[in-house]
């Protein structure tokens, strides 16, 4: 059994936060496909035969795709025992319609809210969940509101095997990322095009950086890829990772990713 899949379906945020390792902030607005969305999520089920543990829906902010609820219902038809946790800012949880909480208990999604130092009043929507029934829990952040500063070596010389032994998010299968029909093990890799987009940068993604969803045999394949590192890997300063990145909105500096 795979424990988490990730399902990017919007790249851009509406909140923005500083040093986002999904990029957000630089991402153009774009949003999955259905097209794409529903084969990927086909795809992945027929080769695990629906075990895969929890299934994220997650962005950018995932509540500012138009066809969320479709989503959604496609992802339980697929996955009928997983759980399914949509990921969410909470900045607009308070504006959806009964539409999406009746999406969201009927579909049996597990709604998760990352807590911010902004003027939402989580105390609603803990209440709102409540009314309609629907799991739900909130991920706080530190005390201080740091969160990981996640460094990107733009030069490419780090030493990938190092990075990836040291790194929470290589070896194991809780951060694989499938947007587009490509499958990638981490956010960082996945995203970097919008980084590179901005600052005119050339951190290289190349084609033994992911799996194409369509060509993947059975789960081992996605288990071996997993488990060694991906040549982006050398983009990666992990010895300079610190818990540091005290929240706030991105200014969109280069130093907030370097
Ligand atoms: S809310 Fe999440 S996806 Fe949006 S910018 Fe912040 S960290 Fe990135
Ligand atoms: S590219 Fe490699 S080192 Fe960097 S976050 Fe992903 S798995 Fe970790």
């Amino acid at each position: 059994m795979i424990d988490i899949i990730e399902f990017h379906i919007v790249e851009h945020c509406n909140l923005n936060c500083k040093g986002c390792i999904h990029f957000s902030p630089l991402a153009d607005k774009s949003f999955v496909k259905m097209k794409n969305f529903k084969s990927d999520v086909k795809n992945i089920a027929d080769l695990t035969k629906g075990k895969v543990r929890e299934i994220h829906i997650l962005g950018g902010e995932p509540l500012l795709h138009p066809e969320l609820n479709k989503i959604l219902k496609i992802t339980r038809f697929y996955f009928k025992d997983s759980q399914i946790r949509l990921i969410s800012n909470g900045v607009l949880l308070l504006s959806m319609n009964l539409a999406f909480w009746q999406t969201l208990r009927n579909s049996r999604i597990h709604l998760s809210v990352t807590e911010y130092p902004l003027n939402i009043n989580y105390k609603a929507i803990s209440h709102l969940t409540k009314k309609y029934n629907i799991e739900f829990s909130f991920y706080a952040l530190s005390k201080e509101n740091s969160q990981w500063h996640f460094p990107i070596d733009i030069t490419g010389s780090q030493d990938e095997q190092y990075s990836f032994d040291n790194c929470r998010k290589g070896n194991n299968c809780t951060n694989i990322n499938i947007i587009n029909g490509k499958l990638y093990m981490c956010p960082i890799c996945a995203n970097i095009k919008y980084f590179n987009k901005y600052f005119n940068k050339d951190c290289i993604v190349d084609d033994k950086d992911f799996l194409r969803v369509r060509s993947i045999k059975d789960v081992g394949e996605i288990e071996d890829f997993v488990s060694k590192p991906s040549p982006f890997c050398r983009y990666c300063n992990v010895k300079d990772r610190t818990f540091d990145n005290k929240w706030d909105i991105s200014q969109k500096k280069i130093e907030e990713w370097v």
